[in-house]
């Protein structure tokens, strides 16, 4: 079993790197993809946390793709430890992160909400503060009453609190991964809110920019999307992964190791993984 999707503190996730790696050991993971949104933060203490135990630490990351509709979160997965434009270009997606941060705090304020970026650090615990630690405070101060009811009347995209922010375009996001050994990977692609001939020319497109895989396998995909998206990345020459998206007690139904329908994300999705970086 392994896992290619993984969240610490360093994003949104509610396990610090090394409690994240324990965890993997102690479910018997032989492999273990650290993707936080926005951060390479946590990469190296995973790693050190995972160095003479039998588990393989890949270095990742998860980035939203500037769209219209519809959400394109890209992973980057095996990343090398020569990784500074990487580094570079997640600086500023950070900046423009923390300017929006901001102006959703002065917004939430004027509208009489009692909320504060001091907060936010707080609940957030690393560098990346999102709008799921928004969610959270507003839950907290019974603003809302779940974090679904945060999105869906506060902060969701479209929303009376939302604010854009600026995200990379694809071509950029591929190149800057790739350049930094890695591979770039579509995240739950049915997030992008397409199916049929519209997901499949989505998916053509964005090889054609870059692309190397698609994530099959995630818990918010059917079993039987899983295995259409699976033969859908065949047939385009896309590699599968697959992985757990796990945010610890942030979002406590998601497994470590565990994918859509609760199934294993089995070790072969590493080897063909290998195997395409090895053909690219
Ligand atoms: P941000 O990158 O700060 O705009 O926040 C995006 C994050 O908010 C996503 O990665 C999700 O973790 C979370 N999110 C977005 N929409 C929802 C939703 N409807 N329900 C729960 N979490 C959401
Ligand atoms: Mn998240
Ligand atoms: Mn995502
Ligand atoms: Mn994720």
């Amino acid at each position: 079993m392994i896992d290619l999707h993984t969240h610490s503190t360093a994003s949104d996730g509610s396990c610090a790197p090394e409690r994240l790696v324990a965890l993997a050991l102690e479910a018997g993971l032989t492999a273990l993809a650290l993707t936080d949104h926005d951060t390479l933060a946590g990469i190296e203490r995973a790693r050190e946390a995972a160095a003479g135990t039998g588990l393989r630490l890949l270095a990742g990351v998860e980035i939203e793709i500037a769209r219209e509709a519809g959400e394109f979160h890209l992973l980057g997965l095996g990343l090398s430890d020569r990784r500074d434009g990487l580094e570079a270009a997640l600086i500023q997606v950070r900046v423009d992160r923390n300017v929006r941060n901001l102006r959703m705090v002065a917004r939430l304020q004027e509208a009489g909400f009692p909320v504060s970026m001091e907060e936010l650090r707080e609940i957030a615990g690393g560098e990346v503060i999102s709008r799921a630690h928004f969610a959270r405070l507003l839950v907290r101060k019974g603003i809302a009453g779940s974090i679904g009811a945060a999105f869906s009347r506060f902060i969701g995209k479209g929303k009376e609190f939302y604010e854009p922010r600026t995200c990379l375009a694809l071509g950029e996001a591929c190149a800057l991964i790739r350049a930094s050994g890695g591979l770039p990977i579509v995240a739950h692609p049915l997030s992008l809110g397409l199916r049929g001939p519209a997901l499949r020319q989505e998916l053509s497109s964005a090889k054609a920019a870059g692309v190397a895989g698609i994530e099959a396998w995630h818990p918010n995909h059917s079993v039987k999307d899983c295995q259409m998206l699976a033969r859908l990345a065949r047939a385009l020459g896309l590699a599968v992964t697959g992985g757990s998206d796990f945010h610890g007690s942030n979002i406590p139904q998601r497994k470590l190791g565990r994918t859509a329908g609760g199934r294993e994300v089995p070790d072969g999705l590493l080897d063909a993984l290998a195997l395409h970086r090895a053909a690219r």
